[in-house]
């Protein structure tokens, strides 16, 4: 069981998030074979592996673990079942329907719960976030599959070699100050290169800024004049010997995010690819 962070965050939040970590799919709910040499080349250029070798979902099991989420964020959040009973109001209830708005929701493709925002007049906040999380147990076990399959260390790109999604977060290792980035869905980890910006790829001297916390220097964040978005970082060199766990720092840096959105940078890890 990974370690919640000491920095500050609220404690009822870091009791919703052990309770959404709590919700993990069944055996069987998530199928995935290796890719063939065809997929293989595609996946080395470029394309993520969700899109070359997708899992096979289990629909009905994708349903009950975004019920599960929804309870827990009901429970932990009472001001939101309004928006919550809404969402679930909405959903597909004919198999075949449910079937395809899974194979969607895999595809990383929007415009099927933009259409459900608009149609049921739903919380896009709330539908984004069940469905965010619901697929996030899918996507650690596709990608706990995935990492015998490729190399990570090879990719190099700024998006996430399994699913596709952006970097939330950025590790600079302790021996040499490698830099990886970690995906906030999958929780992949995958090597990048130490300098430019993995959303817009340039490589402008100016790139390399980052600004870091008064009295924390574990923690920077590198900002981009070119795309205006941000990195949060954490340099392993200055952690000590403490373990570092990207899914607790990743929650646990959200003091990060507020203060660079505050400067007028972007969050782009969260804008679809
Ligand atoms: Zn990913
Ligand atoms: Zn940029």
């Amino acid at each position: 069981m990974s370690r919640p962070p000491e920095v500050f965050v609220p404690e009822d939040m870091i009791a919703f998030y052990k309770e959404l970590l709590g919700i993990t799919p069944d055996e069987g709910t998530v199928r995935a074979a290796p890719p063939g040499p065809e997929e293989k080349k595609q996946w080395e250029a470029g394309v993520p592996l969700l899109l070359v070798a997708p899992p096979s979902v289990d629909t009905a099991a994708f349903f009950a673990l975004l019920r599960r989420v929804a309870d827990a964020a009901v429970k932990h959040n009472p001001g939101l079942a309004q928006d919550v009973t809404q969402v679930l109001e909405a959903l597909p209830a004919d198999p075949v329907e449910q079937e395809m708005f899974v194979a969607s929701v895999l595809s990383r493709e929007g415009t099927r719960l933009e259409q459900l925002v608009r149609d049921a007049h739903l919380s896009p906040e709330t539908l984004g976030f069940l469905v965010n999380h619901a697929l996030k147990p899918i996507m650690r076990a596709y990608a706990q599959e995935a990492a015998g399959w490729c190399n990570t260390e090879e990719w190099q790109r700024g998006i996430c070699p399994v699913c596709g999604g952006r970097p939330s977060l950025a590790i600079l290792e302790k021996e040499v100050g490698r830099r990886y980035l970690y995906c906030g869905l999958c929780e992949t980890r995958w090597r990048y290169k130490r300098i430019g910006c993995p959303f817009c790829e340039t490589e402008a001297p100016d790139g390399q800024e980052f600004f870091t916390l008064e009295g924390n220097d574990k923690y920077r964040i590198y900002v981009c004049s070119t795309c205006r978005g941000y990195l949060k970082t954490i340099d392993e060199r200055r952690a000590g010997e403490e373990e570092i766990d990207l899914f607790w720092e990743d929650i646990g840096t959200v003091h990060l995010d507020i203060l660079a959105m505050r400067e007028g940078y972007v969050n782009r890890s969260l804008e679809p690819v």
